[in-house]
């Protein structure tokens, strides 16, 4: 039974096993933190690289990283969806393979009653990324990680609030910056820290690639979809259009709409780009990186 209730997770858990989690982001491949077979097993799962480290999710990080100031700033947005690079605690047990043996590590408070509950009860923090396959969409409901996953156990928390992955932001350098824009917008971050931001693109984060959040169908950007659509079908290709709305909607609804498309046997999936700002800058890079995936390898 792929379901399981907070108790049965939290056995599986300890015992080394892996766990489907609910987010406010997406839905997470978890991991006991402290078990390096465990977190080993949650790369072998979903065929991700080892040089793509995960995320340590606990209700309080702190153990795990160094805090400083700016840290501590940031730490206002959770439980929420806001990851820190920090430098790491040697002494936490949390295993290199989290990390992939970097001395820094990305950490977040997650914004899911459940989750938040399922943590309570464990003696250890979770290592996860998102609860598919290596290079695909990330999962928005307990069903999208059973269509790639259909053996996992999942803890179902219902469709995810915020719909994309976490803001990551790297405070180990001088200068704060932001490795992937995602739900916390780039301008509350800013506000937070009382401070600017270094350039985008000086920092690169490890893992993350051009093309990624791909579906099977071709992704292409186009200011109004319904024109490309129309000459598309005109010339025999079966094309279905994701339109602009609201970028909190938007965020929202995006991989469940790639997902449909996808299962509507479409060829190419037309997608209008958010107004940028704000959660709008989080849809477009997944729509780019869906986009620059076709024909990319892996
Ligand atoms: P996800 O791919 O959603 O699981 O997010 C994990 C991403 O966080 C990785 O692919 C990296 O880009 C970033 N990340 C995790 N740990 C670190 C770290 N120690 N230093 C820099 N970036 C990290
Ligand atoms: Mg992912």
């Amino acid at each position: 039974m792929p379901i399981v209730t907070l108790p049965e997770a939290a056995e599986i858990l300890a015992e080394g096993g892996l766990v489907a989690i609910p987010t406010e982001t997406v839905y997470g491949l978890a991991a006991n933190a402290l078990d390096g077979a465990a977190v080993a097993a949650v790369f072998a799962r979903k065929g991700r690289p080892a040089g793509h480290p995960l995320i340590l999710h606990a209700r309080d990080p702190r153990p795990y990283a160094r805090f400083d100031v700016r840290a501590e700033r940031l730490s206002a947005f959770w439980p929420g969806p806001l990851a820190m690079v920090l430098p790491m605690v040697r002494e936490s047990g949390v295993v290199a393979e989290v990390t992939g043996c970097r001395d820094t590590i990305a950490v977040r408070c997650p914004d899911h009653p459940v989750t938040l509950a399922l943590l309570a009860m464990l003696p250890f923090p979770l290592a996860a990324p998102s609860a598919n396959r290596f290079g695909q969409v990330s999962p928005t409901t307990a069903a999208h990680v059973l269509a790639a996953f259909p053996e996992l156990p999942v803890v179902d928390g219902g469709p995810c609030r915020v719909g994309l992955e976490s803001t990551i932001v790297d405070l180990t350098g001088p200068i704060p910056a932001i490795l992937r824009p995602g739900g916390i917008p780039a301008d509350a971050v800013v506000l937070a820290l009382g401070e600017e931001l270094g350039a985008a693109g000086d920092t690169v984060a490890p893992g993350s690639l051009p093309a990624h959040y791909a579906p099977r169908a071709r992704v292409v950007l186009a200011e109004d979809a319904a024109s490309t659509v129309a000459a598309l079908r005109k010339a025999g290709i079966r094309a279905l259009s994701i339109l602009r709305r609201p970028a909190p909607a938007y965020a929202r609804v995006l991989y469940a709409e790639l997902r449909e498309a996808d299962a509507a046997g479409a060829d190419v999936i037309v997608c209008e780009p958010a107004v940028v700002g704000g959660l709008g800058d989080a849809v477009n890079d997944r729509l780019r990186r869906a986009a620059a995936s076709w024909g990319a390898p892996g």
